[in-house]
């Protein structure tokens, strides 16, 4: 069996280090914010070369906090991309503001930076590129055209711990980035946990009143807030394991380069790195109109996949008051019924991506495995 994702694999390997960690907090009884998740803060803000950075509950959570710190609300448009998890445009939902999408790029599955500018009108505050699978957005055009209309610049950075843009980590390129610390995400709590990075001291201010019930201090609530705080365990948990990240996103990157070449003559569509990015396979997507033959066969020979993601937004029920219909975003639509993602985490070995490579053989001749 070849998991898709194995988190096992890797408390395994840095064991000793979580437990002494976690043993740490319980002794010090910070079970909420505290100490560890202070120092997180300072060390993930330094990561993204950002001035601030505030931990939170969820990844969902940052993404809310950030769009209420631009001050978006009812009456309000933000652009967004169909083709992504629902946290991103639930986040936009939350504050009462209208998702206005923009189709994918099909090579970079990350928004269309010339469709933009179409998408704009007066209620248009915000846009909020998602780095999916771990590539970066094409950030340069998307901030010369928020400039130009006076609009925020929130990066779901959910995806994509530690990728660059040009050299730049992303988080820190827009005017505010939003990481998830979700179990399976590159960098992940063993629970859940988020953070918002700026380098903005207003919006950092306004957000650490918000996820703690808008208080200025204990019992002083200034702002209508939330309870969005992260727990300590989860902190010092982060804390060690963004100690590791340069090295797993290293291992990522080796197993998809490792993947590309297997899979090169294949007549799958393997990710396309784009020139300004270092991309850091969150998801590993291969693209192919025989989606489901695949997926089944490699399936029966015991190696799990996922379809990140099946149905784009503004196709589900949910989201149907947005008043979209199928063929609105053509890009996002084929790409959901074609994209299928391979086993990606650090701990993968070369051994297991060839035998998914072998595996596909079975049903793609032009597979090489020498
Ligand atoms: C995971 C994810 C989120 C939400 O993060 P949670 O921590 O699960 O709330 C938002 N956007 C994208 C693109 C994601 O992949």
């Amino acid at each position: 069996m070849i998991a898709f994702v194995d988190l096992k694999a890797q408390y395994l390997s840095i064991k000793d280090e979580i437990n002494t960690a976690i043993f740490k907090v319980l002794d010090s009884t910070q079970f909420v914010l505290g100490n560890e998740v202070a120092a997180l803060e300072e060390e993930f803000a330094a990561h993204c070369h950002a001035d601030y950075s505030v931990a939170v509950n969820t990844g969902t959570s940052a993404l809310h906090l950030a769009l209420l710190a631009a001050g978006i609300g009812p009456g309000d448009e933000v652009i967004t991309v169909p083709f992504t998890f629902v946290a991103t445009v639930a986040a936009i939902d939350y504050t009462g503001a209208k998702t206005v999408f923009v189709d994918i790029d099909p090579v970079s599955y990350t928004i269309d930076v010339t469709k933009i500018e179409k998408a704009i009108t007066p209620k248009t505050k915000a846009i909020l590129p998602v780095h999916l699978y771990g590539q970066p957005a094409d950030m340069d055009p998307i901030v010369e055209i928020a400039r130009r209309h006076g609009l925020v610049v929130i990066e779901d950075a959910a995806q994509a711990h530690r990728a660059e843009y040009k050299g730049r980590r992303i988080g820190s390129i827009g005017d505010i980035g939003c990481f998830s610390f979700y179990p399976g995400k590159n960098l992940g709590a063993y629970g859940e946990g988020g953070i918002v990075v700026t380098s903005n001291p207003e919006y950092a201010q306004t957000i650490r009143m918000l996820r703690d019930w808008g208080q200025e201090r204990k019992y002083h609530h200034v702002l209508k807030g939330y309870n969005y705080r992260m727990d300590g365990i989860q902190g010092a948990i982060l804390r060690v394991k963004l100690r590791h990240l340069d090295a797993w996103t290293e291992a990522r990157r080796a197993h998809a380069a490792l993947y590309d070449q297997l899979l090169a003559d294949s007549g799958l569509t393997t990710p396309a790195v784009m020139p300004y990015s270092h991309h850091v396979y969150h998801v590993y997507a291969v693209r192919t109109p025989q989606r489901e033959k695949l997926q089944q066969h490699l399936h029966e020979q015991g190696i799990q996949t996922g379809i990140h993601y099946p149905i784009p937004v503004h196709l589900q029920p949910a989201y149907s008051d947005l008043g979209y219909k199928s063929g609105d975003f053509p890009h996002s639509e084929l790409a959901a019924r074609e994209v299928l993602s391979l086993p990606m985490y650090a701990e993968l070995t070369s051994v297991q991506v060839r035998t998914v490579a072998e595996t596909l053989q079975g049903i793609l001749p032009g597979v090489t495995v020498s």
